[in-house]
Formats: C-alpha cells, structure tokens, sequence
C-alpha cells in the first residue's frame, strides 16, 4: 500500500549515499571500502563489560543527559586532553550517536532564515537539518589537496544572519585537519558576535604524524559558542552501538537538552555503564593513531602501483584519491562501476557538495583488516 500524499518537507533529498554503496557492496560483494566502519570487532573487554551491565540489572531508562559516570569520565577526558572545564551534571550530553547530537544542536541554535555556514566537501547530514529548521546554508568550497578553510572568504560572507558555522576537523571525507592559526583566525571572525559554532570532532583520536587534534574546546573564546560533538563508535569500533555526545557551556547544553529529551528522550543504559569504564583507560584512545597510521600507511603502500593519486591523509579513517588518470566519467558512475567490475566499493565525493564540482575524487575507507586492504589494493591496482 502506497499511502496517501505527503507533501514532503525535503523534497530534494535523495538516500544517503552511505546507504546505497554499501547496498551495492552486499549485491556485487564488492571489498566494502564505502560506509565508515570497521570490518574488525571491538574490544572483547567492551563486550563482557555490556554482558555484565545486562546481567546486573542496568536495563531501564538511564537519565535523560545519560549516566553521571560516564559524563564525568568525558568531563575528566576533555580536561585532560585540551584542558577545557565542562561540568558533567549540565554541561555533557549522552546522544545516539553524534548523528543525533548534530541534529539537536543544530535546531537548537537555527531559526527560520537564519544563515549557516557550511564547507564543502560536507559531511551529509549538516545540510538537511539546517534547511528542516527553516535555517539557508552558505557553501563555502575547501580546495584539494590540503582542504584548507579560506578564511578570508569565511570573513566576507558573514552577516548579522549569520547564527552557526559547522566545522568537522578531522574533516571527512578529506582527512584534512585545523592547524592552530584555524584556530585563531576563527576566534577572530567571530570575534563581538554571536554566533554559534557546532564542532563535529568523532575522529578526535584518528589523527596522524605525531598532531595533535586541536578541539575548539581548547581556546576559550570559541568554548563558549561551542557545541563540541564526539561518538564513540569511531573510537571504539562500535558504529552500530550509535552513542555519542555534546560537551557545551550550560545555556548551550540547556537548549540542546530541550529537543534531545524528545528525540530519544535518553540512550541505550548497558552500554552507557561499558564505555564509562573504559573510558578510564586511555592507553585505549591514545594508542589509535597509531593503530590507524598503520593502516592508512599499508593502503597507500598497496596503492603505490595503482594509477590512482592519493590525496593527503592526516586524519579520519579516509583516504581520497583522484581518478583522474584512469577515467573522465562522473564519481557515480566511477564508483558503481568500480564496484561492479573491480570489486571494490567507494564514495564518490559528489554528494558531499551542493554543487557537483569538476573533480574525479572517491574517498575510501581503511578502517579494515590488512588482508582487507591488501586485497583491495591489489584489485584496485588492476585498473
Ligand atoms: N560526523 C561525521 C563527520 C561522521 O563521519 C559521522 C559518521 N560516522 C558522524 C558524524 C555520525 O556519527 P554517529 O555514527 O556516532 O552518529
Ligand atoms: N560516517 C560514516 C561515513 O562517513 C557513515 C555514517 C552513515 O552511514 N550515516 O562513511
């Protein structure tokens, strides 16, 4: 049954294309280097740590911002690492899945007609849900291939409708990273106005040749406008576990909890308590940059013979390449038939802009076994 009409609120919006290479994938059984997630399984401690949660009872609602522990032990992590105070009883939320921290933030902030400002290359769900909340985006492009922000241009398209600025460092699909002149340049712009920043950070722990990530919670004129999001899927291998956070000033988080509470009302209680003890151990995050370089470094090794030319990589679990030299045709079409003809399934980067730019860039994803990424190296070296 079809249903009556409805007269839809996103008419352009087409399925993610996360969704679709990953479907193709499973049709062709393709190597899935498309969606981001790992083909390894997590932490066995993870797992033994949700058993005995379930076991022990920790089955019903967990508070609305989440369990005090575990916003205690983000709290103490983000003091540690950038040195920026956010009190867990108001300042720290438990979200399912950064997903769901972006859409709140976002609402909480947009208004009808209000200007945000998104880069391109974007990560997909910024767009739809600053246009769901009556809210215009301004594209501004990021060029390969170091996707550095032009801040000049950043400088001249703001306004008094300006209300956001979206920032995701380390940057999917790109790798690319802010440097602390970013940093200072944005703290500048922003200077004397009162505009909002969301900071998508869930690839905080993956990034790569001794940097550090800089988290816009550590300069304190842009905390205070700041809504800093994480997931710890990215972190811990879970992407299915879907449980992230917001850490934002108390008038900030106050909003943001307003439309979190009807949301999901509060998330998934077991595995809240597992991530609250390991997230005590911080040899676990600090040593997955090193866990991902190598990774990232034995894909570019079995890309050397490929007539593919990869991209920088210096953060996320992405690496892009530019196809260039092998075909002139749409990434679409690239990707589809890379999958159905080579083996391997990528994103094409077209969808992470408004406007389709003149490029011939794919993104693959290395959060996979080595055997995986040997054997997509040499299929994709056959091209
Ligand atoms: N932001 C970025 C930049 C991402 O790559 C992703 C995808 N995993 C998300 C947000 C969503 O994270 P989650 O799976 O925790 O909802
Ligand atoms: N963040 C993941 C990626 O970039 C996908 C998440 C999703 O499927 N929505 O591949």
């Amino acid at each position: 049954m079809k249903g009556i009409p409805i007269q839809s609120k996103l008419p352009n919006l087409q399925v993610s294309i996360f969704a679709v290479m990953t479907r193709l994938a499973e049709e062709t059984k393709a190597i899935n280097l498309s969606q981001g997630f790992p083909d390894f399984n997590c932490n066995p401690r993870l797992i033994d740590l949700v058993f005995h949660y379930i076991k022990t009872g920790r089955n019903q609602y967990a508070p609305m911002p989440g369990i005090l522990p575990l916003r205690e032990a983000i709290s103490r992590k983000i003091a540690g690492l950038y040195g920026a105070l956010y009190d867990p009883q108001s300042e720290i939320t438990i979200t399912a899945g950064a997903t769901e921290a972006l859409y709140a933030a976002i609402t909480s902030v947009v208004q009808s007609g209000d200007e945000v400002i998104i880069f391109e290359p974007f990560y997909d769900a910024y767009p739809p849900v600053v246009k769901y909340s009556g809210g215009v985006p301004r594209f501004i492009r990021l060029n390969p291939p170091d996707f550095r922000i032009p801040w000049q241009k950043v400088k001249n398209i703001i306004s008094k409708k300006t209300k956001l600025i979206i920032i995701n460092s380390p940057h999917n699909p790109t790798g690319a990273i802010l440097e602390k002149e970013d940093l200072e340049k944005l703290a500048e712009i922003v200077d004397g106005t009162s505009i909002f920043i969301v900071s998508d950070e869930v690839y905080e722990h993956i990034v790569f040749d001794n940097k550090k990530h800089l988290s816009l919670a550590m300069h304190p004129a842009l905390q205070r406008r700041t809504f800093v999001i994480s997931s710890f899927g990215k972190t811990y291998h879970t992407t299915g576990w879907k449980v992230g956070y917001c850490a934002a000033p108390e008038l900030l988080s106050h909003e943001f909890r307003k439309i979190h509470q009807f949301i999901t009302f509060a998330v998934n209680t077991p595995v809240q308590w597992a991530y609250a003890d390991i997230l005590n151990k911080k040899e676990l995050y600090l040593q997955l940059p090193k866990f991902y370089q190598k990774k990232r470094d034995l894909f570019r090794k079995a890309m050397l013979a490929s007539n593919f030319d990869l991209l920088p990589c210096r953060g996320t679990y992405f690496q892009v390449a530019d196809y260039y030299k092998i075909s002139r045709e749409s990434d679409l079409e690239f990707v589809k038939k890379l999958a159905t003809k080579h083996g391997v399934a990528a994103i094409p980067l077209s969808p992470f802009y408004d406007e389709e730019p003149e490029q011939q860039l794919i993104r693959f994803c290395f959060a996979k076994q080595d055997a995986t990424l040997i054997k997509a190296g040499e299929r994709l070296c056959q091209i």
